[in-house]
């Protein structure tokens, strides 16, 4: 399962129901601190992205050493600018920041990775929309999930009642990368390998709104291939360089991998799944890269697109 194609849809998506309430180009303003090559290579993925969505970026680099003071000043200045629509935070954080208290002062509306308290409600009370079909405050559909189609144009009345937050990217990509290949999460066993609250829960939370059967595994959970070889979908999310084998996957599952490491013989970019071990026992698996990691940058586009249409529909509904 390739996210390209993915990734493609939801940037056609999100412009199809979004750029129609746009009066000028929208920002996405990315705050890093230092030079992490993670982030760097995350940026520049966006930035290649937001480009072709017609997005603009600004970048916000503060120095490693940046107190909390100066790195909340520069998230205030942010959320207090109307050209920004969305705000995304390269985390994480140093160790001498208070993470949560600074993702905390994100505006949940512009808060595009889905890092506050508000949009994590949204998610874990399996209101928030898992797709870009079903975005500006939908429910999530009961009935098994569509490929992802070319959306008509939201309504003014819909984007400007849409609750603020959004999905974090990750675990929305994985939504929609399912959806998109018409893989159903209603009725199915998905097993996801990782808890962190940035990839793993808000995933299974995501899987739960839509009707699947969702177990959540972590590095103290015994037997780990027994409990992967129950799911129909198993979504690896561990950081783990190869931790799925053959030996955790049923004949015929999809396969997710979420992780992402450089090998470090080869310098090359792999998953927390053996891919050649894996893939002739199941039945769908993403590779990596190619798979996931390029759906996560189209989501933080797609929703800051959804972003400036929200905050355009607000202005005109005033
Ligand atoms: P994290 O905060 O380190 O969390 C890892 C989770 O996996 C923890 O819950 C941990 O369990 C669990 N785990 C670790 N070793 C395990 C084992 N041997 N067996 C079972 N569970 C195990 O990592 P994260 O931020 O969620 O990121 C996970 C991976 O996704 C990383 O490889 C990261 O690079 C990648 N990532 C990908 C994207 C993308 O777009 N594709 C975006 C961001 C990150 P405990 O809770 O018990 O410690």
């Amino acid at each position: 399962l390739l996210g390209a194609p993915v990734a493609t849809a939801l940037i056609d998506a999100a412009r199809a129901q979004f750029m129609p309430f746009l009066a000028s180009t929208p920002t996405l303003a990315i705050v890093r601190l230092g030079e992490r090559p993670d982030d760097l290579a995350y940026e520049r993925g966006i930035a290649k992205r937001a480009e072709a969505a017609g997005v603009a970026v600004a970048h916000h680099v503060l120095p490693l050493d940046a107190t909390q003071g100066e790195v909340l000043a520069t998230i205030e200045a942010l959320n207090q600018d109307p050209q920004v629509a969305g705000v995304l935070l390269m985390r994480p954080l140093p160790a001498h920041l208070h993470e949560a208290a600074i993702t905390a002062a994100i505006a949940p509306e512009k808060d595009v990775d889905g890092a506050t308290s508000t949009s994590l409600y949204r998610v874990f009370a399996g209101a928030a929309a898992p797709s870009l079909l079903f975005s500006a405050g939908a429910e999530a559909p009961a009935a098994p999930a569509a490929p992802v189609a070319p959306a008509a144009p939201a309504s003014l009345e819909a984007l400007a009642a849409a609750p603020a937050g959004f999905a974090p990217a990750t675990a929305a990509a994985c939504i929609d990368l399912l959806d998109h290949y018409g893989i159903a999460l209603e009725g199915a066993r998905v097993v996801v390998v990782g808890r962190s609250l940035v990839i793993g829960k808000p995933i299974a939370a995501l899987a739960l709104a839509r009707n699947a059967t969702v177990t959540v595994c972590h590095s103290r959970t015994p037997n780990l291939a027994a409990v992967c070889r129950e799911a129909t979908i198993l979504i690896a999310a561990a950081g783990q360089r190869g931790l799925i084998t053959a030996a955790h996957v049923a004949p015929g599952a999809t396969v997710l991998d979420v992780g992402m490491h450089v090998h470090p013989a080869t310098g090359k970019l792999c998953g927390d799944v053996d891919f050649d071990a894996v893939a002739p026992v199941a039945a769908h698996i993403t590779p990596v890269p190619r798979g996931v990691g390029g759906i996560t940058s189209a989501e933080v586009i797609a929703h800051t697109l959804e972003a400036a249409a929200r905050a355009a529909a607000l202005n005109r509904a005033q």
